[in-house]
């Protein structure tokens, strides 16, 4: 499995605790870092999960797994403490510790910490069947394997527009928390950073709120498209398209309709805040107005035309945007010194997985409902995507929600395959050595 983030945890929960522990034994999960992060570089000490606890890793499955939080909470000593504050929405730090220590406490699969899967290559046996994989790390080594996990999540999403700015000037979001300490350098002596944060969304608007802390006398804004920032929506008529069972009823949808009940769902998840979280920006924004210290603002109807750096006279250089306002249809200048890019991840398969299909020669990546790739008639190997079907499984693909019955899927799908074909597609290293790594 590529990736230790939530779905391949999830994922190696649900092969733990399928009665066969040879397949589990059998299965490692390998991650760039050296530990496990969710959201690492928004890890803010006041940001919260949007999803309810119950809809952990696995309880939604297996509501008496000992992977769940709460037993994860009562074997900390801290069960007592999280009731009493009576919430269903978890601090991320504390779901990120959660998922580390889902981590820690696999008894059969393996994690790797600190390699990073570069390029995966199919291994074909000589009658052309499709065996597995070779997976090349990022220290040289090489994995075989008969079946591969894709959990590694979407690349960030960088518009054109900003695209020819110097790297040091601009922080995507998932890059905040380990950048933000080199960006407030960017600001002169005598004048405070200037930061401008770009989007409407949850990481934009957490951004905004963070650099009030991290550069204290900086003067933030935001630049955001729609009217204004918006809650998302949390009807509990619409959470029920987040039930596990919805993901049956949008896959059997014609793709006209699928494509039309996204869109209608963007606003439950993409492009709003948090009602709470919100509340909190709102008061902030209040505060600083009624106290006569207004020192950030946020700009609705606006859209970034054109970027780029010129030099300040007496030295130094500046970022200097053009703002088409939409209420006005004029353009106007913004000065600045570093953007923060709340833009999301981009939606295109990923690109190690395009160069797989490439190398396969597949003519599109599309999933079945147990989340494995068509790889032909006769492959042994299977290839699973887990994250990144929102088109054919819905806008919960990118959500905790559906962690819990997706790695069932996949699991039930590994282990029927084995079942039909014991021993089938092993794959040895004779055979990988004949493809060129
Ligand atoms: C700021 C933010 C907050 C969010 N909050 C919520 C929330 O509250 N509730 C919710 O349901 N969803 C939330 N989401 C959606 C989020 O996508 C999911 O919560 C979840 O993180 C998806 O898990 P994943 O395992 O698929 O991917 P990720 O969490 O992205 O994990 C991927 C893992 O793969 C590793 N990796 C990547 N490439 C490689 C490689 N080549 N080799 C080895 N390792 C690699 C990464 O280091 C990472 O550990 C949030 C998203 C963001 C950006």
């Amino acid at each position: 499995m590529i990736g230790a983030g939530p779905s391949n945890l999830a994922l190696a929960v649900a092969l733990e605790e399928c009665g066969s522990p040879e397949v589990a034994e059998g299965t490692m999960i390998l991650e760039q870092y050296q530990d496990v992060k969710w959201q690492r570089n928004l890890l803010l000490p006041w940001t919260r999960s949007q999803v309810s606890y119950v809809k952990d890793l696995v309880t939604l499955r297996n509501p008496r797994s000992r992977f769940s939080f709460l037993n994860f909470l009562h074997e900390r000593g801290e069960l007592d403490e999280f009731v009493n504050l009576g919430t269903f929405h978890p601090f991320r730090w504390q779901l990120s510790t959660y998922q580390q220590w889902v981590a820690d406490t696999l008894e059969h699969v393996q994690v790797r910490y600190g390699v990073r899967a570069e390029r995966v290559l199919p291994i074909h046996a000589e009658d052309g069947a499709m065996l597995g994989f070779a997976v090349r790390l990022s220290d040289g080594d090489t994995i075989l394997c008969r079946d591969l996990v894709f959990g590694a999540g979407r690349a960030p999403f960088v518009p054109e527009v900003f695209a020819s700015l110097p790297a040091e000037r601009v922080v995507h979001s998932t890059e905040y928390g380990s950048r933000v300490g080199d960006t407030t350098g960017l600001a002169r002596p005598g004048r405070p950073l200037r930061p401008v944060v770009i989007g409407g969304a949850q990481s934009a608007a957490e951004m905004f709120m963070a650099l009030h802390q991290d550069a204290p006398d900086s003067s933030p804004t935001m630049l955001v498209r729609s009217i204004a920032l918006k809650d998302y929506q949390t009807s509990k008529f619409v959470n029920e398209l987040f039930y596990p069972s919805f993901v049956d009823e949008f896959f059997t949808m014609p793709e006209e309709v699928r494509t039309k009940v996204l869109d209608e769902m963007r606003l439950t998840n993409y492009a709003g805040l948090a009602p709470p979280f919100l509340d909190e920006l709102y008061t902030m924004i209040y505060r600083q107005k009624m106290l006569g210290q207004p020192v950030s603002v946020i700009r609705g109807l606006t859209e970034v035309v054109d970027a780029r750096v010129e030099s300040v006279p007496g030295g130094g250089a500046e970022v200097v945007l053009e703002v088409h306002d939409r209420r006005s249809g004029g353009v106007e200048q913004l000065r600045c010194d570093a953007l923060f890019l709340g833009t999301g991840f981009d939606q295109e398969m990923p690109a190690m997985v395009r160069h797989l299909a490439d190398t396969i020669g597949l003519p599109e990546v599309r999933v079945n409902r147990q989340y494995r790739v068509d790889l032909g008639a006769g492959a042994k190997g299977a290839l699973y995507l887990q994250g990144v079907n929102e088109a054919t499984h819905g806008i919960s693909d990118t959500l905790i929600s559906v962690l819990a019955h997706r790695s069932a899927d996949i699991a039930g799908d590994i282990l029927e395959r084995r079942t039909a074909h014991p021993g089938a597609g092993q794959v040895s290293a004779r055979q990988a050595a004949v493809m060129p790594i």
